[in-house]
């Protein structure tokens, strides 16, 4: 196909978007616009720089059949293959058994996608529930603080992900990359999210994907069962032999290890075995929440409020003098933040929205880095801070699961905070007004605030406009990493192939699903599929 990098249309042209693509395309290749088919966007983004003016910029893929037209060389124009899914060669090696994959999150579904879909039959462990039993579940916290600690925001099917923005921001150039858009598109999410600057797919129809996703798995021969914890291990010649879920023994042979960052107790238990495990640095801090017009119009200006632009987004990072990084993280126009605990009396907040997007408050994690210098040195020392730092926010908030919260600015002045402005929690257990900096140590208070003020800086408002600050943002990222080896094997077992956010390989729901695809190929290059045998 012929790629055309850096057309450009105005707003008033977005509401014939796809027509004005094919002139825009047309009059830059120099053919008639009947010469052209087929137009896929594969970029998009918004330019509103110049306060009175908005343009949109594109990269876009097109059939052209006006050969003469093609051989001119023309600025922006080359030749590009579509985005396809990946397509692979299986190894002849013996499976004894199928392939056992640990966690049901994004990188434990792409995983095993692909197996099922190359014949290996992969049986998929999860702790948590399916998306529909979970959702209940997660309502009922919500609603009366009843937490099941194996089947909650953080665990059960679709992951850590499924209650959340859907961001699917990756800076990655991996070629994986468009194998998962593919697939996401394949099992519900929207065409946009392929070119989108700032792709996302919202909780609403992130969980009918996950659903679908499972059901492609069991109709190409996997198996996914819920409720299913793995809690131990066994091994024999210096291999992972068999792995105990509600004390039944399953023998495996190679072993996909997708637990994502919050499963401490099966941190634990892989130490216990011996697992090669280091501490890995992380990131804590709050969420902030103000009105989304003050977003959409710092940034949009006079045209905040029309509907080709969506609700407007941020990432902010500033370098504080303490030497640490300070950065906003998961930004959620028109969303809420969520009670995302996995743990009884412990307290933890986080973001998700709509697709729609149609909330009124805009929120975002506001973080520092931190190290050994923070929290010690041991393998479990980082897991162990953030364990404290949940428990102080339960006891801030007073119990019941309710957030501790404070003014941004009353933060900013050492001040308690005793009424709400402009901006209502969206936080559906209930807040507590309380001193935030009893959090962290003085080297984080002094980051944050720095923070908070050149964000001020950046986006008038941010501070001063009444924004609200919700504790503790602390599951941004894995405290541990699981060793492995440039093939994704354990440094310890070579059939376990520790992978995703938890492994510390991987942040986010595409870069995790990529991890996943990357070990399953590593077992579809070794391995004969099973389907093939039987
Ligand atoms: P996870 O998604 O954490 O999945 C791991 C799975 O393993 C879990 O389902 C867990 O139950 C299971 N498990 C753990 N231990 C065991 C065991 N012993 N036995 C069996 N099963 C086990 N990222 C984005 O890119 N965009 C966003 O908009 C975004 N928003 C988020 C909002 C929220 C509220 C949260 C919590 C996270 C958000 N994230 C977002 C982060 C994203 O969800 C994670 O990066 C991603 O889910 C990691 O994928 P994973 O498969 O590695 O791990």
């Amino acid at each position: 196909m012929v790629k055309i990098s850096e057309l450009k249309l105005r707003l008033e042209e977005m509401s014939n978007e796809q027509e004005a693509l094919y002139q825009a395309a047309a009059k830059r290749l120099g053919v008639k616009r009947t010469a052209l088919n087929d137009l896929i966007i594969t970029k998009k983004s918004i330019d509103a720089r110049r306060r009175h003016e908005i343009w949109f910029h594109y990269q876009i893929l097109v059939t052209c059949e006006d050969a003469k037209a093609l051989r001119k060389n023309r600025k922006g124009v080359s030749f590009e293959e579509a985005p396809q899914l990946l397509s692979m060669t299986s190894g002849d090696a013996n499976l004894r058994n199928r392939p056992i994959i640990i966690g049901f999150g994004p990188a434990g579904m792409f995983a095993g996608l692909l197996l099922a879909k190359h014949g290996y039959c992969p049986l998929i462990l999860e702790r948590g529930m399916d998306v529909d039993t979970r959702s209940e579940q997660v309502k009922r916290f919500w609603e009366s603080g009843e937490l099941d600690e194996n089947s909650n925001v953080q665990f059960g099917e679709g992951g850590a992900g499924t209650f959340s923005d859907g961001k699917l921001t990756a800076r990655s150039k991996d070629a994986r990359m468009a194998h998962v858009l593919l697939e996401l598109i394949a099992h519900g999410a929207p065409q946009s999210i392929l070119c989108d600057a700032h792709p996302h797919i919202g909780t609403d129809r992130l969980k009918g994907i996950v659903k679908a996703i499972r059901e492609d798995i069991i109709a190409h021969g996997g198996e996914v069962r819920f409720g299913a914890k793995v809690s131990d291990m066994r091994t024999q010649n210096g291999r992972v032999s068999a792995l105990c879920v509600n004390e039944e023994w399953i023998r495996c042979d190679q072993v996909i290890m997708a637990i994502g960052h919050s499963a401490r107790d099966t941190f634990q238990m892989l130490k216990e075995r011996d697992v090669a495990l280091e501490a890995k640095p992380f990131a804590v801090g709050m969420r902030i929440e103000h009105p989304q017009s003050l977003i959409d119009e710092s940034q949009y200006h006079e045209f905040a409020h029309d509907p080709a632009l969506g609700r407007a987004s941020y990432r902010l990072t500033h370098q504080a003098s303490t030497g640490k990084g300070v950065y906003t993280f998961c930004m959620c126009p028109g969303g809420y933040v969520v009670p995302a605990a996995s743990n009884e009396k412990q307290v933890v907040v986080n973001g998700m929205s709509e697709y729609a997007r149609d909330g009124a408050n805009a929120n975002s994690a506001v973080l520092v880095q931190v190290n050994e210098s923070d929290y010690g040195s041991g393998v479990f020392a980082g897991m162990h801070y953030q364990e404290e730092l949940e428990k102080k926010a339960y006891q801030l908030g007073g119990g019941h699961f309710h957030a501790p919260v404070q003014l941004a600015k009353d933060y900013l002045a050492d001040r308690p905070s005793t009424a709400f402005g402009k901006v209502r929690p969206t936080y559906a257990r209930g807040t507590c007004f309380a001193p935030l900096k009893e959090l962290f140590s003085d080297v984080i208070n002094q980051s944050l605030k720095e923070g908070l003020l050149a964000f001020e800086r950046k986006i008038p408002g941010f501070v001063s406009e009444d924004a609200l600050l919700c504790a503790v943002e602390s599951r941004s990222s894995s405290p541990i990493r699981i060793l492995r080896d440039q093939n994704h094997r354990s440094l310890s077992y070579p059939n376990l192939y520790p992978c995703g956010e938890g492994a510390g390989y991987a942040g986010g729901i595409i870069s995790s699903a990529i991890d996943g695809v990357r070990c399953a190929q590593k077992i579809i290059e070794t391995f004969a599929p099973l389907q093939e045998r039987s």
